[in-house]
């Protein structure tokens, strides 16, 4: 029997946020939701804290607090407001668990409050490793405490090697959709609008991923997590494009036996696996199959025409605070390409830029990374702006 596990729940408005309440709630004996944290005062965030009555509600937005604290009144529920009173929260006593769900650099400063405080991890918020991978890492085994994988891909690669400690790992092998423009040349894309790039053909998302997913970079940033998870050489990472996301990633190993972690695309998945780790808890999610995908096919990822993935490749080898340029720039690309200012086959022309501009640091510090993400923003508006 698992003992029932408290979860601080950050980003708990988006959608990994909500799918992760969904486990909960389907798991009442195993999980309660001690905290729910989010960047604004949402319908969804009230309505969350109506039904799970957490000790604490979180908002980034000091804005919007006023707003938060006449919808909750009343009902003994503590609110606290602003980027630092949030991350506090990730080590109050009455959490074992944080589940990192906001997107982007965002995400960084729960994670090391929580690991600060011994706390363990559900990892959703890739963005944390693509940054300070190095940090993260070493501090969880310092400290004895477990990075569980939300990111379906890693979650699959997590779930191959369970069993295997000891065996050499050869390669693994990520496997992504292609996004929305796959097949499509640099002539096509030229005048894709935001709401193109956010129509993915396989997973629902928040709409910086759904981007991500469109421009590849979301499996760049995703070679770059797998490297800090899984402790390998980015040559040992190999990215393979698989329509149908059925095959979540591979592991190969040193006899060349290859093992793949299966299943419909269902971030439900994942998110229960992490939460309930080193458990499988049942669950009513649909069940694939096989006859009805009667082909799985794979191809090669096309990096002339989505050129972010090479970058991340290229950040990823550089090292030190590169991968923090690379997210840094990406971030405000993505948002301006959002907001009609950029056209998106510029998004890898801003990180190429930020990349050769921002100074290199090869042993970074945190607050390093921190003045490097301010930086690389500065100067990334800078150019979209010009
Ligand atoms: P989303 O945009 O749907 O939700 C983001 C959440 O973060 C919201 O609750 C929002 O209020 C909160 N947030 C945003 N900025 C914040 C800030 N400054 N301070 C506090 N909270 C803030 O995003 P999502 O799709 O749920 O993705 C969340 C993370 O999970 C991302 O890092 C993404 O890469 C990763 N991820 C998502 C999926 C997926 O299927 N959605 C899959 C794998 C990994
Ligand atoms: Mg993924």
């Amino acid at each position: 029997m698992m003992m029932i596990k408290r979860l601080a729940l950050m980003g708990s408005t988006g959608s990994i946020g909500q799918q992760s309440l969904e486990v909960v709630r389907q798991h009442p004996d195993n999980f309660v939701v001690n905290v729910l944290a989010a960047n604004n005062c949402s319908n969804i965030l009230i309505s969350q804290a109506k039904e799970f009555r957490p000790k604490v509600v979180a908002i980034a937005n000091e804005a919007h607090y006023p707003q938060l604290k006449a919808a909750l009144d009343g009902l003994g529920i503590e609110l606290v407001a602003g980027d630092k009173a949030l991350a506090e929260t990730c080590s109050l006593p009455e959490i074992d668990m944080v589940v990192a769900a906001i997107v982007g650099f965002a995400g960084l400063r729960p994670v090391v409050e929580a690991l600060n405080s011994g706390k363990h991890i559900a990892l959703a918020n890739k963005e944390t490793l693509v940054v300070a991978g190095e940090w993260v890492m070493n501090k969880a085994k310092k400290i004895n405490v477990d990075i569980l994988p939300i990111d379906s891909e890693h979650s699959a690669i997590f779930q191959c090697l369970e069993g295997e400690k000891l065996n050499p790992v050869e390669k693994i092998i990520l496997t992504g959709s292609g996004g929305p423009f796959r097949g499509m040349n640099a002539e096509k894309l030229k005048n894709i609008s935001p709401t193109d790039a956010l129509r993915h053909p396989n997973w629902s998302m928040g709409p910086k991923i759904t981007v991500d997913s469109a421009s590849l970079m979301n499996k760049g940033l995703e070679v770059i997590e797998a490297k800090y998870l899984f402790n390998l050489d980015p040559s040992q990472i190999e990215v393979i494009i698989h329509p149908q996301s059925i095959i979540h990633s591979l592991v190969q190993f040193a006899d060349g036996s290859i093992k793949a972690q299966m299943g419909l695309p269902d971030m439900r998945l994942p998110i229960q696996y992490a939460l309930s780790y080193p458990q499988r808890l049942p669950s009513s999610f649909p069940r694939f199959d096989f006859m009805r995908y009667p082909s799985l096919t794979f191809e090669k990822p096309d990096t002339l025409t989505f050129r972010s993935l090479n970058l991340a490749y290229q950040a990823l080898r550089k090292g030190g605070n590169m991968a923090c340029i690379l997210n840094a720039a990406n971030e405000i690309a993505v948002h301006a390409f959002l907001n009609h200012y950029l056209p998106f086959l510029h998004i890898p022309r801003i990180i190429e830029q930020c990349m050769e501009k921002i100074p290199f640091l090869s042993a970074p510090s945190l607050s390093d990374l921190y003045e490097t993400d301010r930086l690389t923003r500065e100067f990334a508006t800078s150019l979209i702006q010009t």
